[in-house]
């Protein structure tokens, strides 16, 4: 009996729950259909603040009223400390009234005065600290007084922040937009894109391209450049700034591309530092193997240099060392079994050493030619042929009457067979281009590759500039100007037969007889002319004044300034 009742109580109390919760919903029904309905034409109802509807938008409402708060507060602060010191001002202001008026007063006043004190004093230490040192410290943290009350001393520094360079032609020209990117009003309304402002606006970016891009001064015309050919301008710039950063690199460090390298400017700096050179002026000629400078004399070893010098700075170009190596191989003062093995830098010193020891011997024997004053590694300095800076013409330029040209020809004539005979040496590379005309005179120059008549192409050589120097002549209508095989018989004292290939044929075929008798009198021609004894000398006398300057010729330089070595071949 039991059972059934239970079910039925829970059964009920179910029932009653049931009516309860839907008595509610009734009520809630009544209540919410008894409040009118709002007409869609009526007023909307007024709400005084939007309630937020999600938890999210009462936490953001609550974070911007605290920043606000907080940002009243900051400002108020702010406020409070000016009025604070603008109350000192004021103080102070009326101090020149009754200095005596107000003890607070006083204390600032004279606090005022002690912090000034207490900061010139700073100051002077401050200047005393630096005086000496390269990099200078500063005690502006420790000074006391605030700097509105400072004297005016920072001012000008302030200013100069501030300043503005002034408009240039192109700035002037553009019109300032409106923040919709328009100007001007109704038929004359003008936006940003207009075809002529953004001409104009492209050419004056032009204007600001790096220096080395020749873009011209465009400022006083009404330049414009259209978008294409501004974007493909500004494209090259970039490229060739990239590419000249990379040149830039490379050259610096190799003597090759540009004569100027580290070690190069350090020898030049040495020289003028130590008063050999008074000054170095300029380059006066750039060519494929060397630049040559003008430079003032200074003063060595109690000599003085001459007033004016010419510097001559060898080059490392690889491909002149390939084509050069047959005027060293064979001359027995400078051939080494390891030419070719060794370090660039090195042979390009064997120059240098080759030029002074021909300029030397030419000297000895009376040839026109510059004279020889230092030789440090690659850079030689010698006496210059020419005067104010201006370097005496070549026979190839210069203008010359026909006397003079004759009297020309005639002195090219003597010095030949003196070098030949006297000095012993074939120059080389004789043509118009290595003789100067100074003073109604010629001058021999550009000697480093002469070499010694042993040297086993040593007629061939003379041939060759027999050959040029007769064509030059003959080419400026001068007198007597005998064939070049006559003139390579007057100057050798040989009889060769024939003419032109046959000739050559000739002189090669003498030349190897020659050089086979050569190398059995080896150790006369080597007594006789190695290392003359005036060259020797001289160089020692020079190099070791030098080296009691500091400019020695050491490798230990060299071996800070190293880099990556280079190959010859
Ligand atoms: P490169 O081997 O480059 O031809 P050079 O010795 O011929 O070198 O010199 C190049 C140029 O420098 C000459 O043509 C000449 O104008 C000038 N020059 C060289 N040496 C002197 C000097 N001592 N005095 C005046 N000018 C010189
Ligand atoms: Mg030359």
């Amino acid at each position: 009996m039991e059972g059934p009742v239970i079910v039925f109580s829970y059964r009920h109390i179910n029932t009653i729950h049931k009516t309860m919760e839907e008595q509610t919903a009734l009520i809630n029904q009544t209540k919410i259909d008894s409040v009118p309905k709002p007409s869609p034409w009526g007023k909307p109802p007024q709400q005084s603040t939007p309630i937020p509807s999600c938890l999210q938008d009462v936490m953001n409402e609550q974070l911007s009223e605290d920043f606000i708060e907080k940002e009243q507060k900051n400002v108020l602060d702010t406020f409070e400390s000016e009025k604070k010191e603008v109350d000192v001002d004021a103080l102070i202001a009326a101090a020149g009234a009754d200095e005596t008026a107000d003890d607070e007063l006083m204390a600032r006043m004279l606090q005022l005065e002690y912090d000034k004190q207490n900061d010139e004093e700073l100051l002077a230490k401050e200047k005393l600290v630096n005086k000496h040192q390269k990099v200078s410290i500063s005690f502006e943290n420790y000074r006391s007084v605030h700097p509105a009350y400072r004297d005016d001393e920072d001012k000008e520094e302030e200013d100069d922040d501030d300043y503005e360079p002034p408009k240039s032609e192109w700035d002037k020209k553009s019109p300032s937009f409106k923040k919709n990117g328009t100007v001007g009003s109704g038929k004359n309304v003008v936006t940003k894109h207009d075809k002529v402002i953004c001409g104009r606006k492209n050419a004056s970016k032009l204007m600001d391209f790096p220096p080395e891009f020749h873009s011209g001064d465009g400022e006083s015309m009404d330049m414009q450049l259209n978008n294409r050919i501004y974007n493909k301008l500004k494209r090259h710039s970039d490229a060739e700034n990239k590419r000249h950063q990379r040149l830039h690199e490379k050259k610096e460090h190799s003597t090759a591309g540009q004569v100027m390298d580290a070690r190069t400017r350090l020898i030049l700096y040495k020289l003028v530092n130590n008063g050999v050179l008074d000054s170095i002026s300029g380059s006066i000629s750039t060519g494929k193997e060397s630049v040559v400078f003008h430079a003032y004399g200074g003063e060595l070893n109690g000599e003085t240099l001459p007033k004016e010098c010419a510097i001559k700075v060898y080059k490392t170009t690889l491909n002149e060392f390939k084509n050069r190596g047959k005027y060293v191989d064979g001359d027995h003062r400078f051939s080494r079994d390891d030419f070719k093995k060794q370090n660039p830098r090195k042979i390009i010193r064997i120059w240098g050493e080759k030029e002074t020891a021909n300029l030397n011997r030419m000297k000895k024997f009376g040839v026109p030619c510059p004279h020889v004053q230092v030789l440090k590694k690659h850079v030689l300095v010698m006496s210059f042929i020419g005067k104010d800076m201006q370097p005496a013409p070549k026979l190839k330029t210069v203008k010359l009457s026909t006397a003079d040209m004759q009297d020309a020809f005639e002195q090219t004539m003597k010095i030949m067979k003196t070098i030949h005979r006297d000095c012993k040496l074939v120059h080389a590379d004789l043509s118009e281009f290595n003789i100067l005309w100074y003073q109604d005179k010629i001058w021999i120059i550009d000697v480093s590759q002469a070499v010694e008549i042993t040297h086993p192409a040593a007629l061939e050589f003379l041939f060759r500039d027999c050959k040029s120097m007769t064509s030059f002549f003959q080419s400026r209508d001068v007198h007597g100007v005998p064939t070049p095989e006559e003139l390579f018989n007057d100057i050798t004292g040989l009889e060769i037969q024939g003419e032109g290939l046959e000739f050559v044929a000739q002189v090669q075929r003498f030349q190897k007889e020659k050089n086979e008798e050569c190398l059995v009198h080896q150790t006369t021609y080597t007594k006789e002319y190695a290392f003359d004894y005036f060259f020797e000398k001289s160089q020692k006398e020079r190099a070791d004044a030098l080296d009691k300057l500091g400019i020695s010729d050491g490798e230990d330089e060299d071996e800070a300034l190293e880099e990556e070595p280079e190959d010859i071949e």
